[in-house]
């Protein structure tokens, strides 16, 4: 049985955060257990330049993603790691195709778009804009028919299918229209109280790296109120403190929790405690993992080789056949 590829990346902008590896990485694991599926995991290099980034962390950046992959549970005997520029040249040609059927308002109709544009607008440049026609090209390339990302991704899926479609109906090409593979993470909340948690918001994160200290001084920070109400909000610090309760002490829990809040009352200090302990005991292995992978760059450096070859040779195939039915031979 030929088995499906699936695609998936994480910006090289930083380590990993909760959001990241619940939205995503989380997604990926549970998916590289299916034998039907083969998986790879990408570290979206060239994605990171299309805001301002620090040129001098980029590749240092880039390695960060590699070791947080592998040591969540990337597993090279079953799935790929693919650092994107490796294969820049065939990325970034298909989306000069790809771009051909998009026009410039819709792309900046796109609510990560505004965003960006909002938040750097010296920067509004045309490799933002294409930022999303590039993502349809590293997902199409791999023909990917789902997409293992979090819910802030839902509006570039739709671009994907988009391009799909398009080129399908012009070109006569036979690209899936890609799905995105939910999680229960989805959409892991800001420690922040508002949004969701992001590494360009500070003190809205968590990072794989925390150690138990660090975990407990950023959750100490996160916002709440007297601990105590008619009904248990629904919005804003408390309601993301409860959502994370659920997420790594399970729902009964938040079910004891709220609870209190409508009864006794909770004591955020015990809760915030307990919270901190649960999310380093999941987080602990995947240090001790990381820390063995810094020892051994052979190593990774060779999953990296392994990764980028395979992956040319599927990327190239579907390149051959854009350019052969678009005419240009
Ligand atoms: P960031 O927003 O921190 O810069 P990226 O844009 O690199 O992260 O996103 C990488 C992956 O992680 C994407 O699949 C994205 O959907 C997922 N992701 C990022 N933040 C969250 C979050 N708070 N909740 C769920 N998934 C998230």
């Amino acid at each position: 049985m030929k088995k499906k590829l699936i695609f998936s990346g994480i910006r090289a902008t930083g380590r990993l955060h909760l959001g990241n590896y619940l939205g995503m990485v989380k997604g990926m694991l549970q998916l590289q257990e299916d034998e039907k599926y083969q998986l790879l995991f990408s570290v979206v290099d060239i994605h990171a330049v299309t805001t301002p980034y620090d040129k001098d962390k980029l590749s240092q950046r880039t390695y960060d993603v590699v070791l947080d992959y592998l040591a969540s549970g990337l597993d090279p005997e079953k799935s790929l790691l693919l650092v994107q520029s490796k294969v820049g040249d065939l990325h970034a040609e298909l989306a000069f195709y790809f771009s051909t059927v998009m026009t410039v308002a819709r792309m900046q109709h796109l609510p990560t778009y505004k965003e960006k544009a909002q938040q750097h607008p010296d920067n509004v440049t045309m490799a933002l804009l294409n930022y999303p026609v590039l993502m349809a090209a590293d997902i199409l390339a791999y023909h990917s028919e789902l997409v293992p990302v979090g819910i802030d991704q839902e509006p570039h899926l739709e671009v994907t299918r988009e391009v799909a479609r398009k080129m399908n109906s012009l070109y006569g090409m036979n690209f899936p229209e890609p799905k995105r593979f939910a999680t229960e993470g989805g959409k892991v909340p800001s420690l922040a109280g508002e949004g969701k948690m992001s590494k360009s918001i500070e003190g809205s994160y968590i990072n794989l790296t925390d150690d138990l200290e660090t975990i407990k001084k950023r959750l100490a920070g996160a916002p709440t109120d007297s601990g105590k109400g008619e009904s248990v909000p629904t919005s804003g610090g408390v309601a993301n403190l409860l959502q994370f309760v659920e997420l790594f002490m399970g729902e009964d829990k938040r079910k004891g929790y709220e609870a209190m809040y409508v009864g006794e009352g909770i004591r955020y200090g015990d809760l915030k405690n307990e919270l901190a302990e649960a999310i380093y005991a999941e987080l602990k292995p995947i240090q001790k993992r990381r820390a063995e992978l810094e020892k051994n760059p052979e190593y990774v450096e060779q999953v990296i080789e392994e990764g980028a070859k395979k992956a040319r040779q599927i990327a190239s195939a579907t390149l051959a056949e854009v350019k052969e039915k678009m005419g240009l031979k």
